[in-house]
């Protein structure tokens, strides 16, 4: 089927420019001897999970114990968890899984440690841990030095789990504009990194995983000595919000492509200067920004409601027909791929595949 037949809205994948991203941030870990771990929260999709794979990954990350189940079902035989499981069913489903496939979680409180090796213990598995500590961004984990030593030592001792390392994500410094901004906050976090592995090392305990970076900040942990295993996610897809960032240079971030468009149709046109097309809350996120028109350089998609996203047309370099169809760039990848069950896949103009997204709204 030709692209301009997929009834909108729609979420489509390019090929081409998915395949150069996939492949793009694989050769910078390939003489390294670094890991990549890419992050699937972006994307969901266990087909896409393999690819990453196919060309070096060592496995992916996962945000929930649902999405590992998912993945892990599709045929993906290792996920980290880059996340704290709290709660007796989710726990229980983690040591359930660790079953089926290499299974790795994070911590940053000791009580948790010990439900995760009571539940560890009584699937007979071995869970692999790493302690989180917070290098700036201030969400979970436990202050670098110290605190993390003491949680460490907790994991260690304890049956069904191992000490893997530590989990040092700087989320907030991802969609820091500047490049200067980016890497001064993740000095910090490699900063903070590296005092607790040699603390831990000088206390006899051996960081063999030191986890982290987003496609924003990536290049930094590669160059930092310390982090050693990487989890960028939304480079296979690259949204608008990415494209807003700023390189060494001061130009737009433009190490990856856009794959990840929203197809919608032109439903009104009710003057020349405006356009609403058929995608709007409830087929894309808009928490980091409105998505931008791939097809019709000028236009602004500047307002948004639940069916309706309103374009306008004043500064566009071209017309735009009723019942044409736009590509768009969601502002967000990650949230906007979880509103739906496929992704259209495209190449050459046409439709190429379905695949599915496995682990869409998995909640729990
Ligand atoms: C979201 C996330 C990533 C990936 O970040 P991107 O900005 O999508 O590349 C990596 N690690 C953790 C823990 C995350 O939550």
């Amino acid at each position: 089927m030709p692209l301009e037949e997929v009834d909108t809205p729609a979420l489509i994948v390019e090929l081409d420019p998915l395949e150069r991203n996939i492949r793009r941030m694989a050769t910078h870990f390939a003489d390294r001897g670094l890991r990549l771990r890419p992050h699937a929260k972006t994307h969901k999709c266990a087909v896409i999970a393999r690819r990453q794979m196919a060309v070096g990954a060592v496995g992916v990350c996962c945000q929930k114990v649902s999405e590992a189940e998912a993945l892990v079902h599709a045929g993906v035989p290792d996920v980290l968890v880059s996340n704290e499981v709290v709660g007796a069913r989710k726990i229980e489903r983690l040591a359930t899984l660790a079953r089926e496939a290499r299974v790795g979680v994070c911590v940053d409180d000791a009580e948790n440690v010990t439900a995760l090796s009571t539940a560890a213990t009584r699937q007979g598995v071995e869970i692999e841990v790493l302690v989180e500590i917070d290098v700036g961004a201030s969400r979970c984990g436990v202050q670098p030095g110290r605190p993390a030593l003491a949680l460490a030592r907790r994991v260690a001792e304890l049956p069904g789990l191992r000490f893997g390392g530590l989990q040092a994500y700087q989320g907030r410094a991802q969609h820091l504009r500047g490049y200067i901004e980016r890497r001064d906050a993740i000095a910090k976090a490699i900063a903070d990194a590296r005092y607790t592995v040699d603390l831990l090392e000088e206390n006899g305990i051996e960081c063999r995983t030191v986890a982290g970076a987003g496609t924003g900040t990536f290049e930094f942990e590669l160059e930092s000595g310390v982090y050693n295993e990487l989890q960028p996610g939304s480079y296979v897809f690259m949204d608008a919000d990415y494209a807003r960032n700023r390189k060494q240079d001061g130009d737009w971030f433009d190490d990856f492509e856009h794959s990840l468009f929203v197809y919608a149709t032109v439903m009104s046109r009710p003057d020349p200067g405006k356009v609403i097309v058929d995608a709007g809350l409830k087929a894309l996120a808009t928490d980091s920004g409105m998505p931008t028109v791939a097809d019709v350089e000028g236009a602004n998609y500047h307002r948004v409601s639940d069916e309706h996203g309103i374009i306008d047309l004043s500064e566009a370099e071209r017309s735009v027909d009723l019942g044409e169809k736009l590509r768009l760039v969601p502002g967000h990848c990650d949230p906007t791929v979880n509103l739906y069950d496929w992704l259209v896949v495209i190449r050459n103009g046409a439709v190429d595949a379905l695949w599915p997204v496995v682990a869409r709204g998995a909640l729990t």
